[in-house]
């Protein structure tokens, strides 16, 4: 089902939802079940799942040379999706990326979806790969996730890439988007990166998922500004509870968020990354439940492979 449409039917209520990661290459798929089996308690209507490209590693060979090899250390989006959608009966999300991706294998990768009756997708541009600095689309590719939306919506009207196709099918798929309370890393202002917000939802977008974050205010003042810019599609609030010392510099350098002061000096008062964990919980907790109040149609936790804290804050809110 449609996630709009489970926004609807629930009918004002907050629901849980949840983020995982394919495995890293050569893990079992019950590393996934393990950390998914608890969550099901809470009962969430989908689940997503990231997509992650290929990196680069360098062999040097006899000669001194250098030999590039690709690298896909998390694959398996799509088959993990329908294994979701058959072992628990929800819907699985799947992330897909302009980045990689030219637009026939998106087009292909869109098929998949179609034919394994996966109807929900999350159009993303996708980070530079490591060896460089800013994102490169692939020749005939999608530069922005305003293009790949472009390009899914298309195949919503039965427009596939090739013109001579007859009678070809029409896919159905709802459309997230990512949203960025604190601003997306490259924008050179909110009101930029709210401008192009605005066109990924008018050429297709049916909701926005927000990066996350740390303070609610900032989700608030974000919802406002999108609501004042004319967007009117729903919003879902990203969340993660904070779980080492060392994320404390390592999210606003890999998310670009800030986190907010009383945070950072109840974690630097913590002894070990337990007693941290404890209190990321209870941080997440506490902005839980004043999401729900402010009436938010999901709340969607980013477990990162882990789900034993989500387990915790979910069990205290839901
Ligand atoms: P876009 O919407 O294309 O925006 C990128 C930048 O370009 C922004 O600064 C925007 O303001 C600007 N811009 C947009 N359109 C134009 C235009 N036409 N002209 C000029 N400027 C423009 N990454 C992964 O690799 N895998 C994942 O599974 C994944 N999941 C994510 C889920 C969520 C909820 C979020 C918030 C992020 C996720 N990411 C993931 C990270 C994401 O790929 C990066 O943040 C990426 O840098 C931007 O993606 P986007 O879709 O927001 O890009």
């Amino acid at each position: 089902m449609k996630l709009t449409e489970h926004i609807k039917r629930a009918n004002g209520k907050t629901q849980f939802s949840f983020e995982i990661l394919p495995p890293l290459k050569g893990q079992n798929i019950q590393t996934i079940f393990t950390n998914i089996d608890p969550l099901m308690e809470f009962q969430p209507p989908f689940i997503d799942v990231t997509y992650h490209r290929e990196e680069y590693t360098y062999k040097e060979l006899p000669n001194g040379l250098l030999e590039k090899h690709i690298v896909r250390k998390r694959p398996g989006t799509v088959g993990i999706c329908a294994a979701i959608q058959n072992k628990y009966k929800v819907d699985a999300i799947p992330h897909i990326l302009c980045g990689g991706f030219d637009k026939e294998d998106t087009e292909n990768f869109l098929i998949d979806l179609h034919f394994l009756g996966i109807d929900n997708v999350v159009a993303l541009r996708g980070d530079a790969v490591k060896s460089e600095t800013y994102f490169t689309p692939e020749p005939k590719g999608n530069a922005y996730a305003i293009d790949l939306v472009q390009q899914i919506e298309a195949m919503n009207q039965g427009q596939y890439l090739d013109d001579a196709l007859e009678n070809s099918a029409a896919t159905d798929f709802c459309i997230g988007v990512a949203g960025y309370p604190e601003k997306h890393m490259e924008a050179p202002s909110l009101e930029s990166d709210m401008h192009f917000l605005k066109k990924k939802i008018q050429v297709g977008g049916g909701y926005i998922v927000t990066q996350m974050f740390f303070d609610n205010q900032k989700f608030f003042d974000f919802v406002d500004k999108c609501r004042a810019a004319g967007i009117t599609a729903p919003i879902i609030p990203g969340l993660k509870p904070i779980a080492t010392l060392k994320q404390l510099n390592l999210i606003p350098h890999r998310f670009h968020v800030d986190l907010p002061e009383p945070l950072i000096k109840e974690v630097i008062k913590c002894k070990d990354n337990a007693a941290v964990r404890q209190v990321g919980i209870e941080w997440c907790v506490a902005q839980s439940q004043e999401l729900i109040n402010a009436g938010v149609p999901f709340l969607h936790y980013y477990s990162m492979g882990k789900s034993d804290n989500i387990y915790k804050v979910a069990k205290e809110v839901f």
